[in-house]
């Protein structure tokens, strides 16, 4: 049976998450699994996150509130910009999926770093617009090249900051310089999914460039900080006019209900928030010490993971991990490097016993 389906697809492969841990329990039969892999909350999800789902649960009969009013209430007011130049998503992957509908036409070409997150990339393709990837330099976002690579049909350029999977940063001059230069017309996405655990005093906010009127949109989560991954709301912030043509394109429900009652309940967490940070910046410093005293290159981090260089094939040493029940990431397009998530003393310490004895072998 022949199915016909628009030629961009074959361009396209599907995403390959990082592996559940269900999964490597059946697969080696290990039971003792610790997760590395996704950058999710060691910690779990904020307990005041918890409350609210559960208060939430008897009413999940009900359609959500297709315009999420009380959450985008409460961002638009604790980040101090208008209430409709807020958008929810399903993940801030939606809203880099809405950006690419409403944007993109065929031919349009997209700048973005490369190695990066990983959706912006098919997301452009799946309009038939075209990839521009720029290398990294030193494991950074290179902004000159970026800049560079700019021309008539450029539409958007990505600006992942922290960026994953480096957790480097690109600083406000760097910023500054590029958006001084560029053509307003060319919308600039700052992925700031790790916004939350910088500390880096030369860190940009992107809000800042959209309350100047740069032509910017801000896409942030709760998948990180606030342990909601598994719920998926992230949000937006944008021109009116941009929001409101992501509207358009955007699904009437796209954000369940039990999603918008986390992310209220969570966005007023503070303890959750700072002992998530706490326990990042301890785990931070652990593991610093633990790849220097072993001779293992790592990328200074400003968010929750760290891209380290195993000095061998990555292939083999998240296959070797994966059997000593430590799930990391590789396959990022460095031959050696993988990227693991901070986690709890605990985990960190069962990272660093494996990847010790991965290393002697
Ligand atoms: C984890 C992550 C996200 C979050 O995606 P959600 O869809 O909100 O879970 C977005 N961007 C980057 C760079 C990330 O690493």
């Amino acid at each position: 049976m022949e199915i016909k389906v628009r030629s961009c697809l074959d361009s396209l492969a599907v995403y390959q998450p990082g592996k559940p841990i269900e999964e490597v329990k059946r697969e080696l039969g290990l039971e003792d699994i610790v997760k590395l892999a996704s950058n999710e909350n060691p910690l779990g999800p904020s307990p005041r996150a918890m409350a609210a789902v559960a208060a939430a649960v008897s009413q999940m009969n009900f359609y959500p509130d297709g315009s999420a009013y009380r959450l985008r209430a409460a961002l638009a007011a604790r980040l101090g910009v208008e209430f409709d130049a807020v958008i929810v998503g399903n993940g801030s992957n939606e809203l880099v999926q809405m950006l690419s509908l409403a944007l993109l036409e065929p031919g349009d070409e997209v700048v973005m770093p490369v190695p990066t997150f990983p959706r912006y990339e098919p997301l452009a393709r799946l309009m038939g617009a075209v990839p521009v990837e720029v290398p990294l330099k030193d494991f950074r976002i290179d902004i000159e090249a970026m800049a560079a690579r700019v021309g008539p049909k450029t539409k958007m350029i990505y600006l992942c900051n922290p960026n994953n999977p480096t957790g480097t940063i690109a600083t406000r001059q760097e910023v500054d310089w590029l958006l001084e230069r560029l053509d307003p017309a060319v919308l600039v996405v700052f992925d700031e999914a790790y916004f939350e655990y910088v500390t880096h005093p030369d860190y940009p906010d992107g809000l800042d460039y959209y309350r100047r009127g740069y032509n910017v949109m801000v896409l942030r989560t709760f998948s990180k900080m606030y342990g909601l991954a598994g719920l998926r709301v992230g949000y937006g912030v944008g021109s009116p006019r941009l929001v409101g043509y992501l509207n358009r394109v955007r699904e009437p429900f796209n954000v369940n209900a039990l999603a918008q009652e986390a992310a209220l309940a969570a966005l007023e967490d503070e303890e959750f928030v700072t002992l998530t940070k706490k326990t990042n910046e301890e785990g931070k410093r652990f593991l610093y010490q633990a790849f220097g005293a072993r001779g293992i290159p790592y990328v200074p981090t400003e968010a929750n993971f760290i891209f380290f260089d195993a000095g061998r094939d990555e292939r083999v040493i998240f296959r070797r991990m994966l059997a000593e029940g430590v799930i990391i990431r590789g396959g990022f397009g460095y031959p050696t490097h993988l990227r693991v998530t901070i986690g709890t003393a605990a985990q960190n310490a069962r990272f660093v016993a494996a990847i010790e004895k991965v290393l002697a072998e």
